[in-house]
């Protein structure tokens, strides 16, 4: 149950799964008595993996077991401010008992120490938040560190993500060099040999013990987030993992990692934590070879036996345990760590209990095995960008690498506006220039429609492979072009840099898959089965001129997007931007005639609702793809109805009103992050994002808190600023909506939470608001507005199914690790895309096809397999063969 990460509600479908006399005894025994025995079951797994509730109980069984510990504060990294004050608290008191007993006597090699969760202290230790870190963390870290070094203790900073690797180093550099710690040889950080950097960390840090003439003490493991770093790679599209991909690799890293930190002696005290008896011979191999004294590591609950044996046949060794410390309600994620880390088929544990593995395989030499596979990588993971197998995935930016991070920085600051008539195009934060636009005359667009349509044959003609080519070119010139376009999305469309660099990727991965609809949709006439005498055939073709009409929320992806299905159907195109963001559509108009599409198929028509009209109502229009708010749309369709001639398709993705559901068993630290990034991430002008936040009534006032606190550390400002989370909204009509709104939440509701906003620029900063009843919003508020409400978990289906009656059905949000409430929400609440333990927000095309229904949308979904059905036409052809006289083929059978 724990392996799976939720809890199942005894009987019903789940029970299914449970052997027969599981089932059995759980139908006798009912849900009651099972709740006791998983409770206990618990207790007793607890007991295994942690040493005590507090740290004066756990430090009372490791005197008592006669155990050596770092003793590690369980619970999860901070969120909020509170949190992080809560956490150091902890830590501090757990210093002060450990110093209280003396443990410092025999210096800090030979007496209980502490490990530090650097996330724990701070809800934004993140790179880009660097500044922050040094006001907020270092500081806590620094009061604790004189803790330990007045009581002559060690104090190990673990080891976390890999993007905080250089982060941690920099404040262990530091803290290094900090003459209020005196003589202090307690110092100490845990390298990761999994990481690809790993070796060159050790010598950095020998480098770093040398010049400051502090010895520090390295505790080397292979690393326990493994799976999390390759999922972070993939959705990020880096070029390559940050980790080993396998694990005679990271084994043999292990290897290469111990011998530097044992030649590194006396520099560098080697902490060698592993329950690998091969890891464990070797490492005293080459200790023993040298010389050097060296300290084992083992997690409490694991290793044990290892260790006794060690000891039988090497003789007394220093090992430490390292003792989680905490009470039940941290416990769940430790404990399914460890379970996972002890289930891994390729783990070294599992394989010495699984009878089936020879115990030559289980200590095989990793040398041996990573000179046999060569110096590949994992042959079941294929690196981020080949993930699809059949389109290339879109590459990131790092933006944890400072260089990376610098050259974006310049890329905004360095731009110019192209000289160039037409009105004034202003950045949203700063009312600077950005450029100029000219609006589309009538006569110019009567001219783009002619020249459209006398062009389009020829592209259709092209057939779909011939078409894919050009998009995939496309794909390629906007990955070339990328910093320009992300410095055109920062300061045109007020986007934060992570935004800006996800609507580069979202372009071109729409290029790439609608080139590969095209290739297998619209490759030729297609044979279908039919009877003897005759031969049918089925083609998909353009349809003529396509009129695309996109909003300025995601202005090159939703523009590109829009663009990519209509040409991959074989559609000549007129595109209108939103008139808040015409540069960016100015520029991908200009990398598709760049990359090969011939410029009379694709013309760029700029201006506003207006010049929309216009092209609507043209005769020249064959076809209408459309996203932007349901009130355009609906006044859209009127013109299209009353319109004489044929009757075109209208494709339209629109406005949503995005819940998510919390029941009372979500965690609280998901939900904080997930709530976060879905309702004020892009200062909420998504239209996935989330407007309304259920929340049970037990829990509903501990989660508001966190909101709260959470919402204190987010950063409002100029997104130039890497640092930003919040950037403008779009502009001072769409504030002015927001302020009316907040007016109604004040008289009407109640105001959480409000963050102060910056004075110049259309800002408009994150609120929280509580509402009585989710009737009180009818209609989207396109902005960083949360509105809370509190349920009653008995009447969740009712008060789902009544919020499920204002008609949209775009994203839906749930948070729980009951499957049946899942279930439940989801039958209640029709949405497009529904999103179970995670943000609502930042679909993948081809992995997570968009789009809503109801008042949300017409379909097909954008970047999914249907998306270019309705962009097109399709013909079939019957031929008579007999009427030639007869069926050669059937003849000749
Ligand atoms: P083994 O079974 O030999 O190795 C398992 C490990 O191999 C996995 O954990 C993973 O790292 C690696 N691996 C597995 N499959 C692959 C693959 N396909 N490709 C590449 N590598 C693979 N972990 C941290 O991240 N940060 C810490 O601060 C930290 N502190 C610890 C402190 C102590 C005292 C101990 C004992 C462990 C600590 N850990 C920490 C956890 C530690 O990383 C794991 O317990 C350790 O990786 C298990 O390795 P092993 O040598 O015991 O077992
Ligand atoms: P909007 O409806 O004001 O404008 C969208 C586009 O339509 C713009 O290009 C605009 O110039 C044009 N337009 C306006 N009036 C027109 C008319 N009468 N005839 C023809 N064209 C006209 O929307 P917006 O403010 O640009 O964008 C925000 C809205 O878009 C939100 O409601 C959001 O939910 C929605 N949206 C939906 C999706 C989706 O996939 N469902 C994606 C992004 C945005």
């Amino acid at each position: 149950l724990m392996l799976t990460g939720r809890l199942v509600e005894i009987g019903g479908e789940a029970a299914g799964d449970l052997p027969g006399f599981l089932r059995r005894t759980v139908a006798r025994a009912g849900a009651p008595v099972i709740r006791a025995a998983i409770f206990q079951a618990v207790r007793i797994m607890s007991e295994q993996f942690v040493l005590g509730r507090t740290i004066d109980e756990a430090l009372r069984r490791a005197e008592r077991e006669g155990f050596l510990c770092s003793f590690d504060m369980l619970g999860e990294g901070a969120r909020t401010a509170d949190d992080a004050a809560r956490h150091e608290a902890a830590y501090g008191r757990a210093l002060g008992a450990i110093a209280d007993i003396g443990a410092g006597r025999d210096g800090p090699e030979g007496g209980h120490g502490i490990s530090v969760k650097l996330s724990a202290l701070s809800p934004r230790y993140e790179p880009l938040q660097e500044e922050r870190v040094w006001d907020e963390l270092y500081p806590r870290l620094l009061r604790l560190a004189r803790l330990a070094a007045d009581a002559n203790i060690n104090m190990t900073l673990d080891a976390e993500e890999s993007d905080r690797l250089v982060l941690s180093l920099t404040l262990l550099e530091r803290l290094a060099g900090e003459s209020v710690l005196g003589s202090w040889r307690g110092l100490g950080l845990a390298v990761q040999a999994y990481q690809t950097r790993a070796v060159h960390v050790i010598d950095r840090l020998a480098e770093l013990a040398r010049a400051t003439g502090r010895r520090m003490m390295v505790r080397l493991v292979k690393g326990a987030y493994w799976d999390s770093e390759i999922k972070r790679a993939q959705v990020a599209g880096r070029p390559g993992y940050p980790v080993f991909t396998t694990k005679p690799a990271t084994d043999l890293s292990y290897l290469a990692c111990a011998s530097r930190l044992i030649v590194a002696a006396p520099a560098l005290h080697g902490q060698f934590a592993t329950h690998n008896g091969h890891t464990l011979a070797s490492v005293r191999a080459m200790a023993v070879r040298r010389g050097v004294q060296v300290e084992y590591q083992r997690l409490h609950g694991m290793g044990e036996a290892l260790y006794a044996a060690a000891r039988d046949l090497f003789g007394p060794m220093r090992v430490r345990t390292y003792a989680p410390v905490g009470a039940h309600e941290d416990l769940l994620p430790y404990l399914v760590r460890r379970l996972l880390e002890n289930g891994a088929n390729t783990g070294f544990v599992h394989q010495l209990l699984n009878d089936d593995v020879p115990p030559e395989d289980v200590v095989a030499d990793p040398f041996t095995a990573v000179e046999a596979a060569g110096a590949q990588g994992h042959p079941r993971l294929p690196l981020p960008v080949d993930l699809y197998g059949d389109r290339r995935n879109s590459l990131g930016v790092d933006m944890s690498v400072a260089s990376e991070r610098a050259r974006l920085v310049a890329a905004v600051r360095d731009f110019r506006p192209e000289p160039e008539d037409g009105a004034a195009v202003l950045a949203p934060a700063t009312g600077m220039v950005v450029g100029h636009i000219a609006e589309a005359t009538a006569a110019q667009i009567d001219a783009a429609f002619a020249a459209a349509r006398a062009a389009q044959a020829a592209w259709d003609g092209l057939g779909g492979p011939g078409r894919a080519t050009v998009l995939e070119r496309m794909a390629d010139a906007l990955e070339g072009a990328r910093e320009r376009l992300i410095a055109l999305c920062v300061l045109e469309a007020g986007k934060s840099y992570g935004d800006a660099i996800a609507e580069v990727r979202e372009a071109a991965d729409f290029c790439r898959y609608y080139a590969l609809l095209a290739r297998r949709q619209f490759a030729g006439e297609e044979e279908l089965k039919g009877p003897a005498g005759e031969r049918n055939f089925l083609s998909r073709h353009g349809r003529g001129v396509f009129v695309c009409i996109s909003p300025w929320n995601f202005p090159l992806a939703i523009f590109t997007g829009q663009l990519a299905a209509a040409l991959a159907a074989g559609n000549a195109v007129l595109a209108k931007p939103a008139g808040q963001t015409p540069l960016v559509a100015r520029e991908a108009v200009r990398l598709f005639h760049g990359a090969g599409l011939p410029r009379e198929v694709l013309h760029l028509v700029p201006g506003d609702g207006r010049v929309g009209e216009r092209l609507v109502t043209h005769q020249g229009c064959d076809g209408l793809a459309f996203t932007g708010g349901t009130e355009t749309a609906r006044r859209i369709n009127r013109l299209l109805a009353e319109r004489p001639g044929p009757i075109v398709p209208f494709i339209a993705e629109t406005g949503g009103l995005n819940a998510a559901f919390v029941d009372t068993s979500a965690q609280r630290e998901q939900v904080l992050d997930d709530v976060m990034l879905s309702a004020f991430g892009s200062a909420g002008q998504r239209c996935s994002a989330l407007r309304l936040l259920f929340l049970p009534h037990e829990t509903a006032d501990h989660m508001i808190e966190g909101l709260k606190g959470a919402m204190a550390t987010l950063v409002v400002g100029d997104p130039a600023h890497p640092g930003t989370d919040v950037g403008p909204v779009i502009d001072a009509g769409a504030r002015d909506r927001l302020e009316r709104h907040l007016e109604l939440l004040a008289r009407e509701a109640k105001i959480l939470h409000r963050l102060p906003a910056p004075a110049t620029g259309t800002f408009f900063a994150p609120v929280l608001a509580e509402i009585a009843s989710a009737r009180f919003l009818t209609r989207e508020v396109f902005g960083p507005i949360l509105h809370v409400v509190r349920y009653d978990p008995r009447q969740a289906e009712t008060v789902a199914r009544d919020f499920a009656g204002n008609g949209y059905g775009l994203t839906l949000g749930i948070h729980s690790r009951v499957e049946s409430f899942a279930e439940t929400i989801r039958r209640a609440v029709p949405a497009g895309n529904t999103y179970v333990n995670r943000s609502i927000i930042g679909a993948v095309v081809g992995v997570q096809p968009f789009g809503g229904e109801g008042l949300s949308g017409t379909g097909p979904k954008a970047g999914g397999p249907l998306a270019l059905s309705r962009y097109c036409v399709e013909r079939a052809l019957s031929i008579n063969i007999a009427a030639r006289g007869g069926d050669p083929a059937l003849l000749n059978l």
